[in-house]
C-alpha cells in the first residue's frame, strides 16, 4: 500500500481594514478624580486606513510595515496585542496569533491609529477564532481596549460620550472632503491633556453636547460650508502651545480656502474641510508648496468602521 503524502493544511489568515477617525467636534469637561476628562465629541472616519492581518502562531506576536513602522511598539504596550489578550481573556482562549499591521494613519497624529489596529485586531482574532459574539458585544469589549476603540469598529459619523466610548450615530449626507497635513513630530496625547489642564482646566462635568447643534445640522444637511464654520477643538490651544509650528499649517489651509480647519484630536495632524475632492488636492498642494507638513493625505469621510477584507 503506498500512503499518499498529506499536504499541510493552507495556513489560515484574515485581513481586515480599520479607518482612521477626525474629531469634527471635540468637548473636553475637567480632569475627574479618576484622571480622565469627560468628553462630548463627533467623530468621523475618514478613508485613512489601517490593515491587520492575523495568521495562528504558537505565540502572540507582531510585525510592522508602513510610514513610520520603526516607531511602533512590537511588545504587549502595542494596542493590538493588547486587544487580543483583552479579547482572549474575555472568551477564554488561550491560542496564539500573530499580527501583521500595515500603517497607513499617521503614528502618534490625533487619528487614532493605534485605535484602529486594535479594532482591526479584535474582528481579525473574533473571525479567526469564530467566537460568535455579536457586533454590539465586540463593540462592549471594545471599550475594555480604549476610548477610541468602539468607534473604530462602528465607523461612520456618531456623538461619543462619557471618555468618548458612549457612541450613537450621527445622520448625515453624501461625503466630506478632506487635506491632512502630517508632521513626523508626533504629539503625547496625555501631554496634550496636561497642558489643556494647565492652560484652562475646562467646565467641571460633563461638556454640553447642545453646542454642536449647527455641527449636526450641517452634516444632516450634507452641507461643507456649515460644518466648516461649525468645527471645533478644546485641545488645540493645548496642541499649539506644545507645537507653535502647527499655526503655520492651520494659516496655509486657510488662505488656500479651506471650508474649516482644525488640528485633528490632540494633533499634530492639521485636517483641512474642502469644498470637493478636486479642492482637497489643491488643499494638499498647498501644504506641500509652503513647507509646513513632512506629509500630505487627502480622504473622504464617512467611511465604514473594521472590515475583514479576507478571510481564507
Ligand atoms: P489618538 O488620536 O487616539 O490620541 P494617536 O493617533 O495620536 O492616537 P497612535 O498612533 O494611536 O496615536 O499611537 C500613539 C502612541 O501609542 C504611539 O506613539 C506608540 O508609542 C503607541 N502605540 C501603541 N500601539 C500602537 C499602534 N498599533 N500603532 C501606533 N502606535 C501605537
Amino acid at each position: 500500500m503506498t500512503l499518499t503524502p498529506v499536504e499541510p493544511l493552507p495556513e489560515r489568515e484574515v485581513r481586515v481594514r480599520a479607518p482612521g477617525k477626525i474629531n469634527l467636534s471635540l468637548r473636553v469637561g475637567a480632569r475627574e478624580e479618576d484622571g480622565y476628562h469627560p468628553l462630548s465629541t463627533v467623530f468621523q472616519a475618514v478613508s485613512v486606513f489601517e490593515e491587520v492581518v492575523a495568521t495562528p502562531s504558537s505565540d502572540r506576536t507582531l510585525s510592522v510595515a508602513g510610514v513610520q513602522a520603526d516607531v511602533v511598539p512590537t511588545d504587549g504596550t502595542n494596542l493590538a496585542l493588547r486587544a487580543v489578550e483583552v479579547l482572549a481573556g474575555h472568551v477564554g482562549v488561550d491560542e496564539g496569533v500573530h499580527l501583521h499591521l500595515e500603517k497607513g494613519v499617521p503614528v502618534a497624529g490625533g487619528m487614532a491609529g493605534g485605535s484602529a489596529d486594535a479594532a482591526a485586531a479584535l474582528l481579525a482574532c473574533d473571525t479567526l477564532w469564530a467566537t460568535g459574539l455579536s457586533r454590539a458585544e465586540l463593540i462592549e469589549i471594545a471599550a475594555h481596549v480604549g476610548a477610541d476603540v468602539p468607534f473604530l469598529l462602528m465607523g461612520h459619523t456618531a456623538v461619543g460620550q462619557g471618555r468618548g466610548h458612549l457612541l450613537t450615530p450621527a445622520l448625515t449626507r453624501g461625503d466630506f472632503h478632506w487635506a491632512f497635513a502630517v508632521q513626523d513630530r508626533g504629539l503625547s496625547t496625555s501631554d496634550v491633556y496636561t497642558r489643556f489642564d494647565e492652560l484652562h482646566g475646562g467646565v467641571p462635568g460633563p461638556p454640553d453636547g447642545q453646542d454642536d447643534v449647527p455641527l449636526m445640522h450641517a452634516l444632516r444637511a450634507g452641507d461643507p460650508h456649515a460644518l466648516g464654520a461649525a468645527l471645533h477643538n478644546d485641545l488645540q490651544m493645548a496642541s499649539l502651545d506644545l507645537d507653535p509650528m502647527l499655526a503655520e499649517p492651520l494659516a496655509v489651509a486657510e488662505d488656500a480656502g479651506a471650508l474649516g480647519v482644525i488640528v485633528s484630536g490632540s494633533g499634530p495632524t492639521v485636517a483641512a474641510l474642502a469644498r470637493s475632492r478636486q479642492h482637497a488636492l489643491a488643499l494638499a498642494a498647498a501644504f506641500t508648496a509652503s513647507g509646513v507638513a513632512d506629509r500630505v493625505l487627502t480622504a473622504s469621510g464617512p467611511v465604514a468602521g473594521a472590515r475583514v477584507v479576507s478571510s481564507d
